[in-house]
């Protein structure tokens, strides 16, 4: 094993930007602006693209971007034997390609120590502003602090394994992994839910022992991933969770009766 502390100080920056100290002042305007954009680009390319700008000379590294189970909105990068990792908390993986762009060239400013152009900062701050944003962050930061969802490996399953299957088999690949954890507690009643303002999806600990078959895990999964997919109606005063083009989808699951009758002897 080499040692890598010396390189690691060298070379790498981080950048800690929580959004409980900043103004919370903001513009409507912008939040629109924001929410329009599509994600077009993935982590790597933007990250290869900023790179090539501030670097024009030298080749692009092998780039390496991971989402990490970060507390706070924060992100660490590091180059090292060639590759660049970057490393980014999950609750930023959601993020407009543009505000994924102001943070690879606040991190990469750093990296080159070169001043941080003010309008990464700007616009990377923003959007840490906006007000679902925050709300987001801070709940992800009960949570994780209370420690009501655990890790995604659990005993049996693994949530992120069972979820890059059903979304490769179902939804083409194309669903963004929201957070995926088990409950601390072995719930009967509620086996798992999604809670849009988490961007979470938390299963019952019920679910992963031997005698939960691997057939009832998907499908309460899958289920869940619906809920991500087609999201509650809104008419007046009425709430629609399960609409027609919910159920409908559900129907595609493949075991279905097997898995719901898994389900009943639990
Ligand atoms: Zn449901």
């Amino acid at each position: 094993m080499r040692k890598h502390a010396d390189l690691l100080e060298a070379f790498s920056a981080l950048v800690m930007l929580h959004s409980g100290g900043m103004q919370v002042e903001r513009a409507d305007v912008l939040v629109s602006e924001e929410f329009v954009e599509s994600a077009s680009l993935t982590p790597e390319e933007i990250y290869a693209q900023v790179f090539r700008t501030m670097r024009p000379r030298t080749p692009v590294p092998l780039i390496h971007v991971t989402f990490r189970r970060y507390a706070n909105a924060s992100a660490k990068v590091k180059l090292e034997a060639g590759v660049l990792e970057v490393r980014i908390a999950d609750t930023l993986a959601g993020a407009p390609d543009g505000v994924m762009e102001a943070l690879a060239e606040i991190l990469l400013s750093k990296l080159f120590r070169r001043p941080v152009p003010a309008h990464s900062n700007e616009r990377y701050r923003r959007y840490l502003n906006r007000r679902d944003v925050r709300r987001n962050l801070d709940l992800v930061r009960q949570i994780r602090g209370r420690k009501q969802v655990e890790e995604p490996q659990g005993a049996c399953y693994n949530l992120n394994q069972i979820f890059e299957e059903l979304n490769f088999h179902y939804f083409h690949g194309l669903m963004a992994r929201p957070i995926l954890g088990w409950s601390p507690n072995a719930s009967r009643t509620m086996l798992g839910h999604y809670d849009p303002s988490h961007n979470a999806i938390v299963l019952s600990r019920i679910l992963d022992r031997p005698q939960a078959p691997r057939v009832a895990v998907e499908y309460v999964l899958f289920h869940e991933m619906l809920h991500l997919r087609y999201p509650a109606e809104h008419r007046g005063a009425r709430r629609c969770v399960h609409t027609k083009a919910f159920k409908n989808a559900e129907k595609h699951f493949e075991r279905l009766t097997e898995a719901r009758e898994a389900l009943r002897q639990l």
